[in-house]
């Protein structure tokens, strides 16, 4: 019996979820970090991403914010403003600039990249955390009781088996640790199609420049999502107001194959506008200035709610257990908090917790402290999305009355720009929770393995 920072851990993915298991794990003076990715390197789609609060605090406790690039070259969010897609005219407005204030963080806009470098520069800096590029996860072969093994294959070599005390699967939405999970748990789980697609599109200063109600956009702090029947287009600043940020929702209609392993294609580029074609002027200009051939299309997945996320001493993380739509900018925040969640949980095993069967009762107690909050984030994330492209009708005009009402402070129907759901995402601290707990929770006879 030992300390449970001798514990093995291997890591399967280097996403968003992944290198911030690898930081957290590493701050908690777990010795052995391995993570093993199926790309050659760190490679992140050239995009923006919305930092929530929950996920700000998470990230200082990693020692991941201050002074971080993300912070440096992040929007400081004024407002969330929802706006009619064909008039341009305002439906409702929430102002942000309090935020800090409630919650002890910003909300913030960034690169993607900021904040992935930020996340994999931390991990570089722990000399117990390992990187393996290249080498794709095949399947998980044992869950224990004994140790885990696991199959992977480097994309030049041929597949080996290796051992490990702890495997977390945080390897995105498409999750062969999921597979094997499920297999070895004779539970079913399906890969479902949202019917949404978005195009991800960043402008430069250069290119919005000569466009003086371009450059309001970009100068300004404000994230502003246009709706329309079926659509939406939500954008804002990032990198220090050099680039313009721009995501739109539509039906997967345009969507042409073949796509890589994360369902991303080149966009046609007239197809994009034509899908937009009835929303205002200021949209049509800024698609227009989409370089030709810089059009990405993303098709949006999701996965049927798992009822297990653990096996053994295996565990799930992230978009591999808990996919969601992004109308709630949350998913990389919960894999993030999930990714914290389960070092702090493994580091509050007893002091003899090596022993297979507490590891995974921890683990289950990770189940236990996430699952309710994922999937209530999960569902308003899909709610929003119902309600922001609904037609012409009696739902869209009492949504639009809601929206008038909401004012500054008002619940709002997109959830995202909602005060209350703000409040009830942003108070959030996960490590927290774990810490008040994980007593409880770990004794109690009724925890089911
Ligand atoms: C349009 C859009 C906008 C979004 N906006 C926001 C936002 O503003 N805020 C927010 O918080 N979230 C947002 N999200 C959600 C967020 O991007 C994801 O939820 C998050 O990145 C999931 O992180 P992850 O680590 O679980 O998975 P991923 O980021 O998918 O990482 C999985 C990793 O595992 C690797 N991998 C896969 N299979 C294997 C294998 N077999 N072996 C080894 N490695 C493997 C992959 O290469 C990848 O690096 C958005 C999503 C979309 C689609």
């Amino acid at each position: 019996m030992g300390d449970p920072r001798d514990l093995r851990i291997t890591i399967i993915g280097s996403g968003m979820g992944g290198l911030a298991a690898a930081v957290a794990f590493a701050k908690k003076g777990f010795k052995d970090i391995d993570v093993f990715e199926n790309a050659p390197g760190l490679g992140f789609v050239g995009a923006g991403i919305q930092i929530a609060p929950n996920l700000i605090r998470v990230l200082d406790r990693l020692g991941c914010w201050s002074e971080s690039s993300i912070e440096k070259n992040g929007t400081n969010v004024s407002d969330a403003t929802v706006l009619d897609g064909a008039t341009n005219t305002v439906l409702a407005r929430s102002d942000m600039t309090g935020i800090k204030a409630l919650y002890g963080y910003p909300h913030y806009t960034g690169h993607r990249a900021s904040l992935a470098d930020t996340l994999y520069e931390a991990a570089q800096k722990e000399p117990n955390v390992h990187f393996h590029f290249g080498e794709t996860l095949q399947e998980v072969t044992s869950f224990g009781p004994d140790q885990v093994t696991f199959m992977v294959k480097h994309f030049q070599g041929e597949p080996r088996v290796l051992r490990t005390d702890i495997l977390i699967g945080a390897d995105g939405i498409k999750s062969a640790v999921r597979n094997s999970l499920l297999g070895a748990s004779e539970l079913k789980g399906e890969v479902e199609e949202t019917g949404q697609a978005c195009y991800r599109i960043l402008l430069s200063r250069k290119e919005m420049e000569p466009y003086p109600e371009l450059l309001e956009l970009l100068d300004g702090n404000s994230v502003k999502r246009w709706i329309g029947e079926k659509r939406h287009i939500i954008a804002y600043p990032i990198d220090n107001h050099n680039i313009y940020n721009i995501a739109t929702c539509q039906p997967d209609v345009n969507f042409a194959g073949p796509t890589d392993a994360t369902w991303t294609t080149k966009g046609n580029k007239k197809a994009m506008i034509s899908v937009y074609a009835d929303f205002c002027p200021v949209i049509q200009r800024m698609l227009q200035l989409v370089p030709d051939g810089d059009v990405v299309e993303w098709r949006l997945r999701s996965h049927t709610p798992l009822t297990k996320w653990t096996h053994g001493a295996v565990a799930l993380l992230g978009d591999a257990c808990h996919p969601t739509l992004p109308h709630l900018s949350q998913g990389a925040a919960m894999a993030i908090e999930d990714a914290a969640t389960l070092a702090e949980v493994i580091a509050r095993l007893p002091a003899d917790g090596t022993n297979r069967g507490d590891v995974a009762r921890a683990l289950e107690v990770y189940h236990l402290l996430r699952k309710d909050r994922t999937a209530t984030l999960v569902e308003m994330a899909a709610l929003s999305g119902r309600t922001l492209h609904l037609g012409e009708g009696k739902a869209k005009i009492e949504r639009d009355r809601q929206f008038r009402e909401a004012g500054e402070k008002g619940e709002n129907p997109d959830k995202w720009a909602s005060p209350d759901v703000q409040k009830m995402i942003y108070e959030y601290d996960c490590i927290k929770d774990a810490q008040e707990r994980f007593d409880g929770l770990y004794a109690s006879p009724s925890l089911k393995l």
